[in-house]
Parts: structure tokens; sequence; C-alpha cells
């Protein structure tokens, strides 16, 4: 593979910052350092990035692509619970897609995905109309052709055929490769029955699950009546704990359920803007810190933008608190650096960081500092200044252009116009 330097680059990788250095890459990083110690080697691409800023790519730990199709639809719609938002939008369109739709909406969200600077997505998946192979059919528009790096899974639950969709999760998760793998779905306690968690439970094998945990209170009072235990009671006597999983929200678990998930490898997602929209709380980050448990940022599919998840969790948590000073700018960069141990193990890759022996996956900005900039401030810089409307210029993963000079790999034009007449023909089966 062809060796690129990006050369007079500000660097900053949540941990260090270079404010005029070079990066020099194939698939991986080869060499990071100050312009001081630059030599060119002919045979070299070199890329001036002066008045740009290099980041690792971002990395959105719960999504789901299959929402791309919900803007603009209308449904009739009146929820009064969380329950009913459910009801009412998300499985009447989940419900109704088929193969074609998954393949669009991969698409679709690739281009977006891009554009927000992400490249690595962990996805939850749910299609009614086709089960068997949709994790395959997203894989090949979101890795293979979108080029981004996918970690999916399909929601397993009482909607749809049980059998058919823990077949689909141990399928997918036989193979995978530093772009993709597999992670055992699960919709959320409210929707399986003890009989599907006995089944889940037989075929996991130590897997890794992603499911949905407590995000309104609901899930909770339907585990109590199902099974007299709270959510996290319930998966744990399942056996379905397991490392590196996925538990999405966990809004309303209470301090017996965070203990539970004390020390097992578990990472809960949060996603406060979808909390917020869905209205049903916030999660209760210092309960989580208290029991040791990580975080990993997600922004529940409702659009692509990841830096506005990270902006919303951390004024949110301030909010909830009523305390100016807690949740940190670390506490937050400490949850996006989850996310890229947790996907770094998942892909058994090394990401997150810019540094010698790490994927050359990078977003990068356009920033000019209106103020002095170092080490001591560049976090502030990089959460005001980039964060809030980031510039994005380039996007590469493995050292591949997804991005270059502003303009993306894939055709815009061609995927919406064609996702459009698509996403009529689901509109359609919803009546
Ligand atoms: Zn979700």
């Amino acid at each position: 593979m062809d060796v690129k330097v990006f050369t007079n680059a500000m660097i900053y990788d949540y941990d260090r910052f270079i404010k005029n250095g070079y990066i020099r890459f194939g698939k991986e990083i080869v060499e990071v350092d100050d312009m001081q110690n630059y030599k060119e080697t002919p045979g070299d691409e070199v890329v001036d990035l002066s008045g740009y800023l290099v980041l690792p790519g971002f990395i959105n730990s719960h999504m789901h692509i299959y929402s791309t199709f919900a803007r603009g639809m209308i449904v009739p719609y009146n929820p009064q619970s969380f329950k009913d938002i459910l009801l009412q939008l998300w499985w009447k369109l989940d419900a109704k897609l088929d193969e074609e739709g998954i393949y669009y909406s991969g698409l679709v969200s690739a281009v977006e995905l891009i554009k927000n600077g992400v490249t690595t997505v962990i996805d939850h998946h749910a299609s009614g109309m086709i089960i068997k192979g949709s994790l395959n059919t997203l894989k090949k528009a979101v890795v293979d052709e979108g080029k981004l790096r996918g970690i999916f899974c399909f929601e397993t639950s009482d909607r749809f055929n049980v059998d058919e969709a823990i077949e689909e999760n141990v399928e997918f998760m036989k193979e995978s490769s530093e772009k993709h793998a597999g992670m055992f779905g699960l919709h959320a306690s409210l929707s399986l029955s003890g009989e599907t968690l006995k089944k889940v439970s037989e075929v996991l094998n130590g897997n890794p699950i992603h499911i949905h945990v407590a995000e309104s209170y609901e899930d909770e009072q339907d585990s109590m009546e199902k099974s007299g235990t709270r959510v996290v009671e319930r998966l744990e006597k399942f056996g379905l704990l397991t490392k590196n999983s996925i538990l999405a929200h966990c809004v309303h678990i209470n301090e017996h359920e965070a203990s539970l998930l004390k020390d097992k490898g578990i990472y809960i997602a949060v996603n406060v803007t979808s909390n917020m929209n869905n209205a049903v709380g916030l999660p209760k980050t210092k309960l989580f810190k208290e029991y040791g448990i990580p975080i990993v940022i997600g922004n529940d599919g409702l659009g692509y933008n990841i830096t506005r998840d990270w902006m919303n969790l951390y004024f949110s948590q301030k909010l909830l608190y009523e305390t100016p000073t807690y949740f940190s700018m670390d506490d937050l960069y400490e949850g996006i650096k989850n996310g890229y141990k947790l996907a770094s193990e998942l892909l058994n890759v090394k990401l997150g960081k810019i540094k010698e022996g790490y994927k050359a996956d990078f977003t990068v900005v356009k920033y000019t500092p209106p103020t002095p900039v170092d080490e001591t401030n560049i976090a502030g810089h990089v959460f005001f200044g980039v964060f809030d409307k980031p510039d994005i210029r380039y996007v590469l993963v493995d050292g591949e252009y997804l991005m270059k000079d502003g303009k993306i790999h894939l055709n815009e034009e061609e995927i919406y116009s064609a996702a459009s007449k698509v996403a009529k023909k689901v509109w359609k089966r919803l009546k």
C-alpha cells in the first residue's frame, strides 16, 4: 500500500496534542511526531494539512441504521408512553423493511456517517420482512461499499420469528474481519419472553450481547411482572451478562442492578438526545461511575451527528445533577475512548489513538483557533470549537480516503434518488 504523510497538522487523540506535526501511515500509522523531526521520504504521498486538525475517526457506539426511512414518514402518532412510541412509530417501520430497504438505509447511512466523520458504527438492526441474511445486506452496504467499520446484530424479540433471529445472529458472528464483526442482538427485556431468553442462553457461548436496558421505566415494570426481578437481574439469571456486551440506555437501573454489572467488562451505551426526545429520563452516570461501569456513547439512530450526542451528554449531566462542575470533559473523552476500546476488542484491531501501530482511521477538520491553543486547552477547543459544527474535510479508514477534500467516495445523488424511491415503497407497506 502507498504510504501517505499528513504534514503541518494539529494532531489530537484525547491524550496527546501535537500543535504542528506529521503522521506517516499506510493501513496503520507508522510514525507520528513534531514537524521539527520530519524528513521527507521519496515516494511518500504528502498532504499539507496546515490549518487542519486530525482526530481519530469518530465512533457511534449505538446506532439504528433502519431508522433512516423514518425521515418525513407520516403515521398516526399520539404516544402516551414509550411503548406507544415503539408501537406507533419504530415497530411499524422496522416490520416493513425488506432487503432493498435495508440495503438503501445502509448506503444512505454510510454517506451520512462519513459526512459526520464517523468511521466505526455499532448498529442494532431489525427488519420484519427479512431476517436471514439481513446483517450481511447491511454489511455489504456499510462496510463493503461504504468502506466503514461496522459491528452488527439483529434485535431478537418475540415480535419476529425467534429461531430465525437467533440463527441470524449466530451465523453472522461466525465470521469477522478487521472491518466487521457481530454481536448477539436482543431488542429489550419487554419484548423478550423467558422462553426466548433461555434459547439465547443456550447458544450464546460467551459472545457479547447488544440490548436495550431500562430505557423507559416500563421495561423495569414489565420485567417485574414477567419474572419478579428487575431487567439486569433477569439477564443475569439467564447468563447473558457477557464480556464486551453493550447495554444501551440503563436510564432506570437501580444500585443493585449497577452492582451486578460491576467488573464484568460490560459497557453502558448512553444516548441522551434520544432519551430527551422520547422523554424517558436521563442516564445516571454518577451511579455507573460509582460501580466502575464504563460508558460508551451512541445516538440511538437519531440522525447521524455523533458529536451532537457527545455535547448533549456533557450538558445533560450537568443539568441532571444540577451542578456545573460534574461531568467534565475528561468524563466525556473517557466515554469516547471506551468506544474505541470496545470496538478494538470486537474487531481485533487497534483503534482510537494517533500513535504508531494504530489503524489509520482519521477525521480531519478545518480548524483555525481564534484563541491560543496548546496541550493545556486543546480539549476545550475541540469540544466548543469543533464538536459544535465539525468542518469535516477528510475521512479515512485503513489509510484509505472515504472523504477527500470535502468530497465523499460514494455517489450521493444516485444513492439518495434510489433510496427515496425505496422509501416510498416502504411507506406504502405501512398502511
Ligand atoms: Zn437503540
